[in-house]
């Protein structure tokens, strides 16, 4: 007999995983967790019936959603991690030597521990020492922190239950505080086949904040339709013009695709257009 997990990406579309076994499952203090191993995606985190990472194509997110801001800010040294539990874009921060300091701040600690247990790909780099583990609200967590950062990376789930907080002007406002003089903001930000209006929301709240506010794309097949955004804002470099050429020990983040991520195809285009004054 076959067994499958189906995750409901919207009412009218599902995406399904051959289930080999069930490697982990509890109820944590915030949400349903579940490890999988799956026959043709590796290892898969699931939080309340979404999927959060697969090894087949966790690395495409992960190094994205790192590097690009990274190699955005001219020297980053303290950046914060928000969400994340499962430590892979942690993991991606600490490969820049300029890095002295990776904070994760996850507002649920059987995440992390479900990784370092079951995830030790993404979960290994949490021991590194310059890493600093606080189990927390990542919002509660920067509005108390003036000037601390000069990298911040919301790697959150989707805007519901405690991370709806994590799309919200006031953290946005709350984030650029946290922030260096020229430090640089980074969240992931849906689909925008699905997601359009929230995209287009954030990236006006972003802007009545930061002076540079710009959308890439990468394609992580797993995730609902296929092609995932993020946004960057910025008080001071262009993620195009400023990055700095840095060659990483990577699978898909290389200088050439952070540029190329920022050309986004016409329909992406409109959902960020600035509005007209
Ligand atoms: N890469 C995945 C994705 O894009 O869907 C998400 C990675 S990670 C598993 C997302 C984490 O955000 C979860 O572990 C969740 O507990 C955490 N989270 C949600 N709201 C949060 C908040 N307000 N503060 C800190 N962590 C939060």
């Amino acid at each position: 007999m076959e067994l499958w997990f189906t995750e409901r990406q919207t009412p009218g579309v599902a995406l399904s995983f051959q289930v080999i076994r069930t490697i982990h499952r509890e109820r944590t203090r915030y949400q349903d967790l579940a490890v999988l191993e799956t026959r043709d995606n590796g290892k898969v985190l699931v939080l309340d019936g979404c999927v959060m990472t697969t090894d087949l194509d966790e690395f495409v997110y992960h190094e994205m959603i790192a590097h690009v801001p990274l190699c955005t800010h001219p020297c980053p040294r303290r950046v914060l991690v928000i969400g994340g539990g499962d430590g892979g874009t942690v993991r991606e921060v600490l490969k820049h030597d300029s890095v002295e300091a990776a904070v994760l701040a996850e507002i649920d600690g059987g995440v992390i521990e479900a990784s370092r247990q079951h995830l030790p790909n993404l979960s290994r780099s949490l021991d590194d020492p310059r890493c600093h583990v606080m189990v927390g609200d990542g919002a509660e967590h920067v509005s108390s922190r003036p000037g601390e950062y000069d990298v911040i990376l919301c790697d959150s789930t989707d805007p519901v239950g405690p991370g709806a907080v994590l799309f919200s002007g006031g953290f946005y406002r709350a984030s650029h505080q946290s922030l260096t003089g020229d430090g640089v903001f980074c969240a992931q930000m849906e689909s925008p086949f699905f997601h359009g209006e929230l995209i287009g929301r954030v990236v006006r709240d972003l802007r009545r904040v930061f002076p540079v506010v710009r959308l890439y794309l990468a394609v992580v097949p797993t995730y609902p339709g296929a092609l995932w955004s993020f946004v960057l804002a910025s008080k001071k470099a262009d993620p195009v013009r400023d990055a700095r050429t840095v060659r990483l020990n990577t699978r898909y983040y290389t200088p050439e695709v952070h540029r190329a991520a920022f050309v986004l195809p016409k329909f992406v285009e409109e959902l960020v257009r600035p509005e007209s004054p």
